[in-house]
């Protein structure tokens, strides 16, 4: 957990290579490096893999699920155009890494998990990093969180063949959604999937752009405790 604030970080020339390599890889939004700057993404790894918290890779986390990669963090986060203002929901919590990236970034986030013991865990870390814009449920999120709709964004970081109804419902118009599409990678091990961007209409209408190929575990229904 972070201690003494002016203890010097023993990960900081891994830090300033990864942000070099994510800004290389096309993360040019100096919001989202800083915000991914000050998150300690050694806390959101197992023990056995700090040393490698910087590295540009997705990692191992429990209940066979993964923290995504850095630089898909940084795509992500940036295809949304975040501002301050904005209250966005999460769909798939996991390590909670994404989650504090995007508190940096926006207002409030609202962020569902359907493992409990991952939820409870990635809760402990965002209590440590003082994170109060954060809100957490534990629940199925392909049917979002009616009570706090509508959002300005939505992230989804599971894949699904389409964007569940009720998350487009959940959105606000003009708002946008990001999400990874195609075969989940348990059906499909070469990962066939694109990370598309929806945005929202006035009317109602949704625009689609292709930002690149992703591999992400699936969305699945249900919880699981
Ligand atoms: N954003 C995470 C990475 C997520 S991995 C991070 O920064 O670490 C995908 C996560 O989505 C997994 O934890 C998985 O359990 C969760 N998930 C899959 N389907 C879900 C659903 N229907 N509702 C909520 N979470 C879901």
């Amino acid at each position: 957990m972070p201690g003494d604030p002016t203890a010097p970080d023993p990960y900081s020339e891994a830090k300033a290579r990864l942000i070099l390599e994510l800004r290389r890889g096309g993360v040019t939004d100096d919001a989202v490096l800083d915000a991914i700057e000050q998150t300690p993404r050694e806390l959101f790894v197992p023990e056995t893999f700090r040393g490698h918290a910087y590295d540009n890779a997705a990692l191992p986390i429990s209940q066979g699920q993964t923290i995504s990669q850095p630089l898909i963090v940084g795509m992500m986060s940036q295809a949304l155009k975040l501002d301050r203002r904005c209250k966005v929901l999460e769909i798939g919590t996991g390590s909670g890494y994404q989650a504090v990236v995007l508190s940096h970034l926006c207002r409030r986030v609202y962020t569902i998990e359907r493992w409990k013991p991952l939820l409870r865990q990635a809760e402990a870390v965002f209590h440590a990093l003082h994170r109060g814009n954060i809100h957490t449920r534990f629940g199925d999120g392909m049917k979002g969180w009616p009570e706090q709709a509508p959002f300005d964004r939505i992230m989804v970081t599971a894949a699904a063949e389409e964007v569940p109804p009720a998350l487009f419902e959940q959105l606000k118009p003009g708002g946008i959604l990001v999400a990874p599409i195609g075969r989940p990678l348990d059906q499909d091990p070469l990962g066939a999937q694109t990370l598309k961007r929806f945005t929202k209409g006035a009317d109602g209408g949704v625009a689609v752009e292709d930002l690149g190929g992703v591999r992400f575990v699936p969305l699945k229904p249900g919880t699981e405790n």
